[in-house]
């Protein structure tokens, strides 16, 4: 650990406001580790959520660490912010995971911190590591080995249930302490596991569990804005988008405990950023806005649908100064729509896109998906007709509202109707690429894409069984060739995984997941999608 890191740890604390800090003495240490830059998972609010959760009884002290590119680079251990001790020194290390690509982080971060990499390993001298989030409650099989326990579901129901037990079991024998935590509902255990489905649990009722910025820093992403979570959920089943499956059912919060969330975050900043899947579905959505206006917020929204999209949202909006709103049509053509079940039209995105226009919002962010399942080329020729003939009324009608384009390849994600279905080829989602961005960025549309590349290993991680931890474990440099050289060490069929579609029949490599969905519902999905 150097000198080094710790003035930028302390740096880092200077610049917060809302950070927790707590003595040791007689408490229970948990390192809650974000596997990726403070920049990004500062402005991710499930790192707020647990840490509040977690240092909300007195017995636990929960600090944040992250992995910054320094640490990738010098590969130093990775320190906590709070009292920069090194994550061998906790009792129990928690990484919270929400993107496939972290995995290769969270290898390294165990192996720079001295922590046995599999738990196998470890016993009562480690910390007990444990892992939660999206890709987790999907899929734990790629890295399982690495892990004492992986939590199937929300923070909330799990945290209140597994505390006593890695409490009372921390200083004793680690066999017993994770036999007791492999009996929780929604604990996965590998080395304990009993071979019964591991269900996924949820809160109940939200407002019992604020979630909000919890520490303030202007040194992230979204730094301007105290962030208040809306809902959980979402109640339109895209048939790719994994959020409908793992955060069911639709939970949304009161306009009451949103108005007292509102009321606390406005003491630090003048604004808010509304955080759902798809805030605009709020039942409310039309009151909490003009509330929060009223109080003087400025807004922000992570998402509107396209449809409903309410011309009064959009005013309250435009009022409450959000000079930006993402739409997410997808796809560009109505039959690739239906495929993917968005429930929206054309005249639905162009009809939103005008009223946001109207509104006076400033940049209208698109965001849409290559290499869906049917996807011909015809339907990137929709997307650019679609995109290159709003501009065109947009530029004539002179609002001075732009348009950006977000294109990310389609993965397919465990737990939902496409996890049979392959990727597209890289060299096929490439040519699309260019294609749109061909197109597009000559017409001064601002073209961002996610690499084809690595969005294949993020499907073959996503889709992984067991033999992907050899992989993980073994890549000696964070790269495309260093990938190669790990899967081809490991026999890994890179294009089973990613690129070939699977029989409904066949035994998944997450069947002992349970999110809470009947396979055969996902089938039915599937057979409707594709007929
Ligand atoms: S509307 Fe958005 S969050 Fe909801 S299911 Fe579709 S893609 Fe997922």
């Amino acid at each position: 650990m150097g000198w080094d890191e710790i003035k930028k740890a302390r740096r880092r604390l200077s610049r917060e406001q809302g950070t927790i800090i707590k003595d040791w003495g007689g408490r229970v240490p948990i390192a809650l580790v974000y596997p990726n830059a403070y920049y990004l998972g500062m402005s991710n609010l499930g790192i707020h959520a647990v840490y509040s959760l977690l240092n909300s009884y007195n017995h636990v002290v929960c600090e944040r660490a992250f992995w910054e590119a320094d640490n990738k680079a010098s590969q130093s251990p990775p320190i906590s912010l709070e009292s920069q001790r090194p994550l061998a020194d906790f009792a129990a290390v928690l990484f919270s995971i929400s993107y496939e690509l972290d995995y290769f982080n969270v290898v390294q971060i165990l192996k720079a911190s001295g922590i046995p990499l599999y738990a196998a390993d470890r016993d009562e001298r480690h910390p007990l590591v444990i892992a939660g989030g999206p890709c987790i409650m999907a899929n734990p099989m790629p890295l399982s080995p690495f892990f004492d326990c992986l939590c199937i579901g929300e923070a909330e129901p799990l945290v209140p249930a597994m505390l006593p037990v890695i409490t009372e079991g921390i200083g004793g024998k680690r066999g017993e302490l994770l036999k007791s935590l492999a009996s929780l509902p929604g604990v996965y255990v590998p080395q304990y596991y009993s071979g019964k489905a591991v269900v996924r649990q949820w809160a109940k009722n939200l407002d019992d569990f604020p979630v909000a910025s919890a520490v303030l820093t202007p040194d992230t992403e979204l730094g301007d804005l105290y962030l208040i979570e809306v809902e959980r959920g979402c109640s339109w089943g895209c048939r790719f988008c994994l959020v409908s499956k793992a955060f069911s059912p639709m939970r949304y919060r009161s306009i009451d405990s949103l108005i007292t969330q509102a009321e606390e975050g406005l003491k630090y900043r003048k604004r808010l950023g509304l955080v759902g899947p798809a805030v605009s579905d709020h039942p409310q959505i039309e009151e909490l806005l003009s509330k929060l206006r009223q109080m003087g917020a400025e807004l922000s929204i992570s998402s509107l649908r396209v449809s409903p999209l309410s011309r009064i949202v959009l005013r309250e909006l435009a009022k409450g100064a959000a000079r930006t709103i993402s739409l997410a049509p997808e796809a560009g053509s109505q039959r690739l729509r239906q495929v993917i079940k968005k429930g929206i039209s054309e005249d639905d995105i162009l009809e939103s896109m005008d009223k946001a226009a109207e509104g006076g919002i400033r940049l209208l962010k698109l965001y849409f998906m290559i290499g869906l399942p049917t996807e011909t080329d015809e339907d990137i020729e929709e997307i650019i007709n679609l995109t290159l003939r709003y501009k065109n009324i947009l530029d004539k009608r002179r609002t001075g509202c732009r348009i950006a384009v977000t294109i990310s390849p389609f993965v397919p994600k465990a737990g939902t109707p496409f996890q049979w279905l392959p990727m597209a080829q890289p060299a096929v989602l490439n040519r699309r690429l260019s294609r749109l961005k061909n197109s597009l960025m000559p017409k001064g549309i601002k073209v961002k894409a996610e690499s084809p590349a690595w969005s294949q290993v993020q499907g073959v991680l996503a889709r992984g069984d067991i033999e992907l931890a050899g992989v993980l474990a073994d890549i000696e440099e964070l790269s495309l060739s260093g990938w190669r050289k790990a899967t081809a060490k490991h026999n890994i069929d890179v294009d089973f995984y990613a690129n070939q579609r699977w029989d409904v029949g066949q035994k998944l490599p997450w069947e002992m997941i349970e999110l809470g969905t009947k396979s055969g519902n996902l089938e039915l999905e599937l057979d409707r999608a594709l007929t």
